[in-house]
């Protein structure tokens, strides 16, 4: 079973922008709707190799504090 982490605690702290989705280099990250239809990134932890460009890249930078 796949293994799915949110990459951010609230999701307020998340606006949507999908860079951490674009920068990572392994394809861990999938942009995922909520109930009404606004997009949030889950990281699948079976292909995240921990390099953290997610967190460098979040304009937000909620992630993993
Ligand atoms: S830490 Fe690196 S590999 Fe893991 S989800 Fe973030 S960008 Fe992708
Ligand atoms: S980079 Fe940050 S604000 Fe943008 S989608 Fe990812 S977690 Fe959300």
């Amino acid at each position: 079973m796949t293994n799915r982490i949110d990459i951010f605690k609230r999701k307020e702290d998340c606006c949507g922008c999908s860079a951490c989705y674009a920068i990572c280099p392994k394809g861990a990250i999938t942009m995922l709707a909520d109930e009404e239809g606004f997009e949030y990134p889950i990281i699948d932890t079976n292909l995240c190799i921990g390099c953290r460009k997610c967190i460098n890249v979040c304009p937000i930078r909620s992630i993993c504090k």
